[in-house]
C-alpha cells in the first residue's frame, strides 16, 4: 500500500486579526518560519478546513498553534483521532482542546510575564530518543528557553520528552514536550509557545531605547536571552527538536547547508568584512583571500557622501570572484546626526549614493557599528532599495564596543531568518533576511595569535552543522599579519580535521537561503517499493535532501532513473539519508531503506 506524505500548518485568520487588533503579534504565524528553518515543504490551511472532509486525508503531518479562540469541536476531534490512528503525525504548540489525543491533562498554569520579549520558563531536554544529539554541545547543563504563554502538561498516556521548569531552573512546572503513539500515528505536544519563542529569539525586541546602555541604538539592544549562556543557539536547538519529531512521519527535509563539491557539507563558513573607509586595503585584502581560494565579501563604507573604493577597484574585487556591497553608516563621529534613530530617507540616501558610484544595488549589507532602530523598519527600508539581507545582528554582549575573538548566538541561531513586521503592520512577512554574526575577528589580536576560541567555534560548527560567520575587516586583513595567520589557521584546521566545509560570502549565504526557500519537495509517496518524491531545486550548486530512515546502508537512490550521490549519516538517534540533488526539477526514488 502507498501512502502520500505531506505536511500542513494551520493559520487561524480569526486569531490573527484579533491579536493584531488588540496590539499583539499573532505569534503562531511563526510556524511558517519554523517550517522554513527546517526545510519542510508545508501547505497552509485555514481554521475552517480542519474538519473539511478530504483535508486531513491529504496530509500526513499537521502543525497546530494554540487555537485558543476556537478549540476543536467534537466532530473535529473525532476526525483528527481517526486520522492519527491511521498514521498521522499531529504536532501541537500550546494547542487547546486536544488533550485526549495528546494523552495529557493540563498542569497548573504558571504565571507568565506581560512582556512578550521576557523569558517565561526553561526547557530541560530529557533522555527521550527525540532529544538525542541536540543537547547544547558546549554547555550541556544550560536549559533551553521559552517565551510567551505556557500550558505545561501532566502526562496521562504519553511519554515525557522535555520538562518545563521555572526561571530559577529548579521549580518543576510540568511537561514541556510529550509524545504519544496512537495506532500507526503520533501525537506530540509542546506545552510552551515554541513559535513565539523562535520569533522572540530571532528578531528580539524593538530598539526603542538604549537597552544595553552603550550610548547607541545598536543590535546589542535587540536580543532577549538575558544572562543565559551566549554560546548556545537556543532557537536552532528547538528547530532540531521539531525536526526529530517530523522525522517520525518520514517526511524529507531540505538540509540547511548547500552541497560542498557534490557532497553534503558538514559545516558552512561565510567570509565577510567591512572596509571602514580604509582606501587601498580592500583590494589588498581581496587579493589575499583569492590567494587562499576563499570567497570574500567587503562592505564599502559610506562617509559624508563618499566611498573610499573606486569603481575600478570594485571591478578588481569582482574579477577576484569576490563581492562588495554597502556598509551603511549611521555613526555620529562620521557626521550622522543621531546615535539613536535613523530613517527610511537615511537608508535610501546611502543606498542611492552606492548605486550612483558603482552602478549596482547593494544585495546583502552590514551597518557600521551594528546600528539599528525600531523593530523590522530597517529591514523594510533596506528591502525597499533593493537589499535582500543584513548581517548586523551582533555575536556578543556590548560593551565592549568591539567584541573581538568572541563567538556567540545572542539571537539563538547561526542561520538566516526572514523578518516579520509587528502587529501594526499585520505581521507582514518581508522578503528580507537577517544572517546574524556568530564569530568576529577570531583567533588573533594585533599582538598575538591565540586559536583556542577559533578551534572551539570550528569544532562546534562541524558538530552541529552550523552556518558560521568568519568576519574579518578588510583593513585588518591588509595590515595585521596575525589576522592573516588566523585565516590560514582556519584552512589548516579544516584540512587536518577533514571537514566537508562549504565557503561562501555574505551575499552567497543570502542567495542560497532564498534559493532554498524557493525550492520544494512534493508528491512524496511511501510504499513497499520504497520512497519517491519530486524535487524542485532553485540553487545552482544543488541542494541536499535529508531523509529520515532506519538503517539505510543498503539503500539505492536514483535521480531521474540514474544512480545518484548519497551518504548515510548516523546522528540524533537515527540514520539520515543525505541525497545531493542538482538544480532543476527531478524525481528521486529510494529503495532498500526501511
Ligand atoms: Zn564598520
Amino acid at each position: 500500500m502507498q501512502r502520500r506524505l505531506a505536511a500542513a500548518w494551520l493559520r487561524d485568520e480569526e486569531a490573527h486579526r484579533r491579536a493584531n487588533s488588540e496590539g499583539r503579534n499573532y505569534w503562531d504565524l511563526y510556524i511558517a518560519e519554523l517550517c522554513a528553518q527546517m526545510g519542510l515543504s508545508a501547505d497552509v490551511i485555514g481554521r475552517d478546513q480542519l474538519a473539511t472532509p478530504g483535508t486531513l486525508s491529504r496530509y500526513s503531518c499537521l502543525l497546530l498553534g494554540a487555537l485558543e479562540d476556537r478549540p476543536p469541536s467534537m466532530p473535529e476531534r473525532q476526525a483528527l483521532g481517526d486520522w492519527l490512528e491511521q498514521g498521522g503525525l499531529l504536532i501541537g504548540f500550546n494547542t487547546r482542546g486536544l488533550d485526549g489525543l495528546f494523552g495529557i491533562a493540563p498542569a497548573d498554569l504558571p504565571p507568565v510575564p506581560d512582556n512578550p520579549f521576557a523569558q517565561s520558563a526553561c526547557v530541560v531536554l530529557g533522555e527521550h530518543r527525540l532529544c538525542q544529539g541536540i543537547r547544547p554541545a558546549l554547555h550541556p547543563e544550560q536549559p533551553l528557553l521559552a517565551f510567551g504563554e505556557l500550558r505545561p502538561a501532566k502526562v496521562v498516556d504519553a511519554e515525557v520528552v522535555a520538562r518545563l521548569v521555572g526561571l530559577d531552573r529548579h521549580c518543576d512546572l510540568g511537561a514541556a514536550v510529550t509524545c504519544r503513539q496512537a495506532g500507526r500515528g503520533w501525537a506530540v505536544y509542546f506545552g510552551f509557545a515554541l513559535p513565539h519563542t523562535l520569533w522572540a529569539l530571532h528578531q528580539g525586541r524593538p530598539v526603542d531605547r538604549d537597552w544595553d546602555g552603550d550610548g547607541y541604538f545598536r543590535t546589542g539592544d535587540i536580543f532577549v536571552i538575558g544572562d543565559n549562556e551566549i554560546e548556545v543557539p537556543y532557537a536552532d536547538h528547538l528547530v532540531w527538536l521539531v525536526e526529530n519529531v517530523v522525522a517520525l512521519s518520514r517526511l524529507p527535509l531540505i538540509y540547511a547547508l548547500p552541497p560542498a563539491n557534490d557532497r553534503a557539507a558538514t559545516a558552512l563558513f561565510y567570509w565577510a568584512g567591512d572596509d571602514e573607509f580604509a582606501a587601498g586595503d580592500q583590494v589588498r585584502a581581496s587579493d589575499f583571500m583569492r590567494s587562499l581560494g576563499l570567497p570574500y565579501h567587503i562592505n564599502i563604507m559610506y562617509k559624508q557622501g563618499d566611498f573610499s573604493l573606486s569603481p575600478q577597484e570594485g571591478e578588481h574585487i569582482r574579477a577576484n570572484g569576490h563581492d562588495y556591497s554597502l556598509h551603511y553608516n549611521f555613526v555620529p563621529s562620521d557626521g550622522f546626526p543621531s546615535a539613536f534613530e535613523f530613517s527610511a530617507a537615511d537608508v535610501s540616501q546611502q543606498a542611492d549614493a552606492f548605486y550612483e558610484r558603482f552602478g549596482v544595488r547593494a544585495y546583502a549589507t552590514v551597518n557600521h557599528w551594528l546600528r539599528w532602530t525600531g523593530y523590522a523598519e530597517p529591514a523594510r527600508w533596506m528591502s525597499q532599495v533593493g537589499g535582500k539581507g543584513d548581517g548586523s545582528f551582533v555575536h556578543a554582549r556590548m560593551p565592549p564596543l568591539d567584541p573581538c575573538d568572541i563567538f556567540g548566538f545572542p539571537f539563538g541561531t547561526s542561520f538566516p531568518f526572514r523578518f516579520y513586521d509587528d502587529w501594526r503592520q499585520g505581521n507582514e512577512l518581508l522578503q528580507f533576511v537577517e544572517k546574524p554574526l556568530t564569530g568576529y575577528e577570531m583567533g588573533y589580536s594585533s599582538e598575538a595569535t591565540d586559536y583556542t576560541q577559533l578551534h572551539r567555534l570550528l569544532d562546534l560548527t562541524q558538530r552541529q552543522h552550523l552556518m558560521t560567520s568568519l568576519f574579518y575587516h578588510s583593513n585588518r586583513i591588509a595590515n595585521i599579519p596575525n589576522c592573516r595567520a588566523a585565516i590560514c589557521e582556519v584552512l589548516r584546521y579544516i584540512e587536518e580535521k577533514g571537514l566537508a566545509a562549504k565557503h561562501l560570502s555574505l551575499n552567497g549565504v543570502v542567495r542560497w537561503w532564498f534559493d532554498r526557500l524557493a525550492s520544494s519537495v512534493g508528491n512524496v509517496r511511501d510504499g513497499e517499493g520504497g520512497l519517491s518524491l519530486d524535487v524542485v531545486c532553485e540553487h545552482a550548486d544543488g541542494l541536499v535532501l535529508r531523509l529520515p530512515v532506519e538503517g539505510g546502508e543498503g539503500a539505492h537512490v536514483r535521480c531521474d532513473g540514474k544512480q545518484c550521490l548519497h551518504e548515510v549519516w548516523q546522528e540524533r538517534g537515527r540514520s539520515w539519508l543525505m541525497v545531493v540533488v542538482p538544480q532543476g526539477e527531478h524525481r528521486v526514488e529510494v529503495v532498500g531503506a526501511s
